[in-house]
């Protein structure tokens, strides 16, 4: 069997504008801090949860306790909420990434999500994006910091999920260049998703094969097939 495993935030979702407005927002909001570094990639893992650890400790001196954690979160959903209502549009799918992951299924493909997100935000926003991700195993920032060992707790949920205890292929579906260097590391072949100069820049980082969406399956399907490990940092 082969394993389809995908990142979230711009690669099913498409909600960065507003999700990191909201993300930075609920933590100003919810825990009354005002300066917050929003040059993701400066941070040494880019999950929503050691984020949210470096940025309370640099103003407090301790790491975020577990309600405080919470409150961000509840406060990041209520923003959310707000701003789609506001706009009339809230997260989307990429194009063709709902029935993409059912014509996956569909063709006996395992498919996994792992997410540098808080799971309850994640479910929010697949939920809103409409993407079928009920049946699907997952993991978030809660498990792990580093995208790597998200990615390896999502692999040992979807061989328990799908009863296989190898898969013939993981491929790993993702936007951002900490997709490519997460895949570089664990030697997974990568398909990375963006459009325009973002595309040209992830190829530079190492992907060899990137899509604008997926409304064209076949050729998300050949990318699949092409894809491999991206080389070697130069
Ligand atoms: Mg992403």
């Amino acid at each position: 069997m082969k394993l389809v495993m995908f990142d979230m935030d711009g690669t099913l979702t498409d909600s960065f504008s507003l999700d990191e407005n909201c993300y930075v927002l609920a933590i100003q909001q919810a825990l009354n801090l005002s300066d917050v570094v929003t040059d993701w990639e400066s941070y040494p893992h880019t999950s929503a949860s050691y984020c949210l650890k470096e940025i309370v400790r640099a103003t407090r001196g301790r790491p975020p306790t577990a309600e405080e954690s919470h409150a961000v979160q509840r406060r990041m959903i209520g923003l959310m909420d707000e701003i789609s209502q506001r706009r009339g549009r809230g997260t989307s799918e990429i194009p063709g990434a709902a029935a993409c992951v059912r014509e996956l299924l569909q063709r006996d493909f395992a498919v996994a999500i792992a997410s540098g997100d808080w799971e309850a935000t994640a479910h929010y926003k697949l939920t809103t994006a409409g993407i079928p991700f009920h049946n699907l195993p997952a993991a978030f920032c809660e498990v792990a910091h580093a995208r790597t060992e998200i990615m390896g707790c999502a692999l040992r949920s979807a061989a328990a999920h799908y009863g296989c205890e190898s898969f013939e292929r993981v491929v790993y579906v993702g936007d951002a260049r900490w997709d490519v260097r997460a895949c570089r590391e664990l030697g997974w072949p990568l398909v990375g998703v963006a459009q325009g100069a973002h595309a040209a820049r992830l190829k530079s980082f190492g992907a060899t094969e990137v899509i604008a969406d997926y409304r064209q399956f076949d050729e998300f399907l050949a990318a699949l097939a092409r894809a491999t490990p991206p080389a070697p940092a130069g």
